[in-house]
């Protein structure tokens, strides 16, 4: 079985480790597996995905980047609680983009954005129609989410997956 590997990219605090923790251990804010690795069924075909959580290293240019090379995906979060991180995440496509394109085939790499913490309401500061704007300038999806209530979180590896295989495809 293929092992497609993503990772997870956006300011620190948005939830990046909450998003992963939730879909690979299925509880919130608790010890998992530091392998980040899961088997699982998308669209009737198993794969076997491996999620970089980009934990920590925001700071540190150049493992970003390495990150980058080595992943295939990319699920990008911000805050919905946090104007700010929906900003970076623009930055941080760029220099996706920037490492990736010259390599790629030119159709696009497999991103998903994510918006965070949707069970905040009364703290939100960036509306899903922004989030759905920018999914339509990019052609990716978007999901909110949020990883204390377990909404959304799944949807959103199930779709990198599929954006990942059909880049395959194409290759
Ligand atoms: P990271 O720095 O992006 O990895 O962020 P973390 O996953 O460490 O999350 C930072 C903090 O945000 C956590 O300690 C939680 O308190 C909070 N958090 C993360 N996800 C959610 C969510 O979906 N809802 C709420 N209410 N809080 C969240
Ligand atoms: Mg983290």
């Amino acid at each position: 079985m293929k092992i497609y590997q993503c990772a997870v990219m956006g300011s620190g605090g948005v939830g990046k480790s909450a998003v992963t923790v939730r879909f690979i251990n299925g509880s919130y804010l608790e010890w998992y597996d530091p392998t980040n690795r899961k088997q699982f069924t998308v669209d009737q075909q198993p794969c076997l995905l491996e999620i970089l959580d980009t934990a920590g290293i925001d700071q540190y240019l150049t493992l970003n980047d390495l990150f980058i090379r080595k992943s295939e995906g990319f699920v990008l979060v911000f805050s919905l609680t946090q104007r700010d991180s929906f900003e970076e995440i623009i930055r941080t496509r760029e220099t996706i983009e920037r490492i990736k394109l010259p390599q790629e085939t030119g159709h696009g790499i497999p991103i998903v954005i994510v918006g965070n913490k949707c069970d905040l309401v009364d703290e939100r500061e960036v509306d899903m129609v922004e989030g759905e704007k920018l999914a339509q300038q990019w052609h990716c999806h978007y999901y909110e989410t949020s990883a204390r209530t377990a909404t959304n979180v799944n949807p959103v590896f199930e779709e990198i997956v599929r954006q990942m295989r059909l880049q395959d495809y194409r290759r």
